[in-house]
């Protein structure tokens, strides 16, 4: 079946001065998909993730948005796509509650905070304040930022970084969840047991350019093709695993 495409990126190049950091690569995110970008730090995904986004000028190149021209409608782009929030913009006064009805007053929504709250499962924490929360609470509580417009894309930045295994499952539960109701997911990570389980698709960006593009199934299948084999026999639990059966999948500290 043909996807029908929501963000089509070609030749795109960024420069900082004499430096290249993106060097014109092209690739089309499908309506629908979880979309990764991988790759090695300083490979230029932030900055690719940033010009989509509308927050970086690009040096040149076409990106098309949902059928908007980044160059000639940008605010249109805004509309439909959600971005996290630096978590320096969480006001420490206020509490989850205010905090998202300050955002949507800034996107001039109307939402109701406590269904918001619901989808990341932050209902019972919706008087208390972002620093209060758990690792694992306050990056869904900056998913639930991304919600607010009801965008048609969410990008994600390394949403599970520094996350204990329970919450970084929880995490992929939710992801699915938002992917499940017809939202496009753009993720970066640096995990890529994480890429393997949530991605659709991954592109892989080394010093600037996309090295590899597919879904984690077929990359794998090409690399053994290849003749790859791993250097010891492959166990049949890992320690994460061991990790998951002793302390269960249930949440902690919530
Ligand atoms: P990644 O997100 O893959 O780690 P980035 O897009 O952040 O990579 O950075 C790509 C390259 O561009 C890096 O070498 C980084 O140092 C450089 N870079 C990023 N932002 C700037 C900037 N504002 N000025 C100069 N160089 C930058």
């Amino acid at each position: 079946m043909q996807q029908e495409t929501i963000i089509s990126v070609k030749n795109l190049v960024k420069n900082y001065g004499d430096f290249k950091a993106v060097k014109g690569i092209s690739f089309d995110v499908s309506k629908g998909e979880i979309f990764g970008l991988l790759g090695p730090n300083g490979a230029g995904k932030s900055t690719t993730l940033e010009i989509i986004e509308t927050l970086r000028e690009k040096t040149s190149g076409e990106i098309i948005v949902d059928g908007y021209n980044l160059d000639e409608a940008p605010n249109s782009i805004k509309k439909i796509i959600g971005v996290q929030l630096q978590t320096s913009g969480y006001y420490p006064g206020l509490n989850l509650s205010e905090l998202l009805h300050l955002f949507a007053g800034l996107y001039n929504e109307n939402v109701n905070v406590i269904d918001l709250l619901d989808i990341v499962n932050l209902r019972d924490k919706a008087k208390a304040k972002f620093k209060e929360l758990s690792g694992g609470q306050k990056q869904r509580f900056s998913i639930a930022t991304t919600l607010i417009n009801k965008p048609k894309i969410i990008f994600l930045d390394e949403p599970t970084t520094g996350l204990d295994p329970q919450a970084r499952r929880n995490l992929w539960d939710l992801i699915k969840e938002i992917q499940s109701k017809g939202t496009t997911v753009i993720i970066t990570t640096h995990y890529m047991d994480e890429a393997e389980i949530l991605c659709d698709r991954v592109a892989i960006i080394d010093s600037g350019n996309i090295i590899a593009m597919a879904s984690p199934d077929k990359l794998i299948d090409d690399l053994v093709a290849t003749g790859f084999e791993k250097p010891k026999e492959v166990k049949q639990a890992n320690l994460e695993d061991v990790f998951i059966n002793l302390t269960g999948k249930h949440l902690r500290n919530e």
